[in-house]
């Protein structure tokens, strides 16, 4: 972990310690580092902290959990990660985080566009079991923000009536997705976004360069090429949907900076809020309704059309 990532986990750090961990968390923020934070968590409360260092000293302090060294830690070691399948045909709906019998982790399958309910139920089947090592037991669900609302009330089901000794840890870009009576449920860890380059930086990739070029011309195209550059997300959707949350991302970078652009400039920016409005809407129709990804990107393009002129 970082710099960052390690000051935000001090809490939880602190939690095993005093032996007061809660029984659920929502790792909240885009990028990677709330999906590490919470395998690093995971991995650290079912560190036993009983191995052996490398000059044969016990190590036993909480604070520098997981230790790396006890049998606990060995098994959790992440190693090779292997592709999920939400339907069970092509793998498995979840796996054990290395090789540890009482750690688990669910995410969306290779390729779906969901969490399935299907995955939820399987680990809560797994904690009906009792523990194996005998310790702490924790379940992680990365992409919270696929779940669809029947998984959440699954979900849900968990989190009202908690497992003896057992965690659940929910990692979402989009916690707004969520239920809120799920949301309430969790201690809440907020990860500040990561800065992302520009893309009208100098130095963004060629592609983000590219398309900040193509939006800037926005104002200037007709109805009918607004439909052919929307047409590029027509197609099977476990393609199209996350190459649109993607270009979501960017466009949403560079709308914040003509914004703020026009802002400082004082020019009323109430256009532009509008676009962004809608623009967010798309993002959030996307993830939790399954929206139709050609009609979200021809939505966002007209309202950018309208903002820009
Ligand atoms: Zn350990």
């Amino acid at each position: 972990m970082d710099e960052t990532a390690d000051k935000l986990c001090e809490p939880l750090r602190r939690s095993i310690e005093a032996e007061r961990v809660h029984s659920a968390y929502l790792f909240a923020g885009v990028g990677e580092r709330p999906a590490a934070c919470a395998l690093w968590f995971a991995r650290a409360l079912a560190c036993t902290g009983d191995g052996e260092s490398g000059d044969g000293a016990a190590v036993g302090d909480a604070a520098r959990r997981p230790c790396e060294a006890c049998p606990a830690c060995r098994r959790s070691d992440p190693g090779e990660l292997i592709p999920l399948d939400g339907t069970g045909r092509s793998g498995p709906l979840l796996r054990h985080i290395g090789t540890h019998p009482d750690l688990v982790w669910v995410e969306r399958g290779a390729g779906d566009t969901r969490v399935r309910i299907g995955q939820i139920r399987a680990m809560q089947e797994m904690f009906q079991l009792r523990t194996v090592e005998g310790g702490r037991r924790a379940g992680v669900v990365a992409d919270a923000e696929w779940l669809n609302q029947e998984a959440q009330n699954a979900l849900l089901r968990l989190l009202e009536e908690p497992p003896p000794a057992t965690t659940l840890l929910l990692v979402s870009a989009q916690p707004a997705g969520l239920l809120a009576t799920v949301r309430s449920r969790c201690q809440r860890l907020q990860f500040p976004p990561e800065r992302k380059p520009s893309p009208l930086a100098a130095d963004a990739p060629e592609e983000a360069q590219a398309e900040a070029a193509r939006l800037a011309r926005i104002a200037k195209l007709s109805e009918s090429e607004l439909l052919d550059w929307a047409e590029e997300f027509r197609g099977p959707r476990q393609v199209t949907a996350p190459a649109l949350t993607e270009w979501l991302a960017l466009t949403a970078a560079w709308l914040h900076e003509k914004t703020c652009t026009a802002a400082l400039a004082g020019e009323n920016p109430d256009a532009r809020l509008e676009a962004w409005a809608v623009l967010n809407a798309g993002r959030k129709s996307l993830a939790q309704r399954n929206a139709n990804p050609q009609m979200v990107a021809e939505r966002v393009l007209f309202a950018l059309r309208e903002a820009m002129v």
